[in-house]
């Protein structure tokens, strides 16, 4: 049986305060009712010793929303697997589309990511998905498909069973536009057919797949339910305490 997961990416929000309050409260809302599923909460970088601290006390766990490609040294500005490991960081967000798009982040780049996260015990939280226009051209299959193959099958299977998947179509994301649960459904189903092909049945289905894109708490039971959906990477709706949890409990 998969482990539900739900992640929170907080992306560029929030001051310090703001952050702390935030986790306390999660964590307060989330002492009231074991949550059934895993919960990660991913903040930026200068936040992340202070989930790593909180963490501690068992409820949640933390992801990082970025990580070098570089193994160590002259990297201005970079942030190490080793760095983020040794702060008590267990997942990583990796190939998300804004870092697609914003940061030319190819699939050499997020190849070099996923190594270096498995090379030092990171889970990555490895992003897939189509935009608009492809999905509207009838593309949405074939760049899941590549998105996946490139990012992820050079791996081989010790390595492949640590990766989370996330498909978060890039429409959905941030526009309140979220996937049917029929079209979510549909897109893990495939996931897991291209896994199987290259990984065999077993892996493909002990696979964790998150559905990412406008989830929130009015919506994420009737994608939960669905057959292949393992949880959510959750934007927006993870920047309210009572929201995120509402929508972890659901998982
Ligand atoms: C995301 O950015 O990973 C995401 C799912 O965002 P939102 O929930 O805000 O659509």
């Amino acid at each position: 049986m998969r482990r539900k997961i739900v992640a929170g990416n907080w992306k560029m929000n929030l001051t310090f305060q703001e952050a702390e309050e935030l986790i306390e409260e999660i964590l307060e809302l989330l002492d009231e009712e074991n949550a059934p599923a895993e919960v990660v909460v991913c903040p930026p970088y200068p936040y992340l010793e202070l989930a790593t601290d909180y963490s501690e006390e068992g409820m949640i766990k933390v992801g990082a929303q970025n990580i070098s490609p570089f193994d160590s040294g002259a990297y201005t500005g970079e942030v190490s697997a080793s760095m983020l490991k040794s702060m008590g960081v267990s997942y990583c967000i990796i190939g998300h589309s804004e870092r697609r798009k914003y940061f030319n982040e190819d699939d050499k780049m997020l190849t070099a990511k996923v190594n270096q996260a498995l090379k030092h015990g990171i889970r990555p939280i490895f992003c897939v998905g189509e935009s608009l226009p492809e999905r509207e051209a009838g593309r949405h299959f074939e760049v899941v498909r590549s998105h996946v193959r490139h990012g992820l099958f050079h791996l081989d299977t010790d390595e492949f069973h640590k990766v989370i998947i996330a498909y978060e179509p890039v429409w959905a994301i941030g526009t309140g536009a979220t996937a049917t649960p029929e079209q979510a459904e549909e897109m893990h189903s495939y996931i897991r057919t291209l896994i199987t092909e290259r990984y065999g049945e077993e892996i493909a289905e002990a696979t964790i797949i998150l559905y990412g894109g406008s989830c929130n708490s009015s919506n994420a039971s009737e994608i939960f339910i669905k057959k292949g959906v393992d949880g959510g990477l959750i934007g927006g709706a993870s920047l309210k305490a009572d929201e995120f949890v509402s929508i972890c409990r659901k998982a």
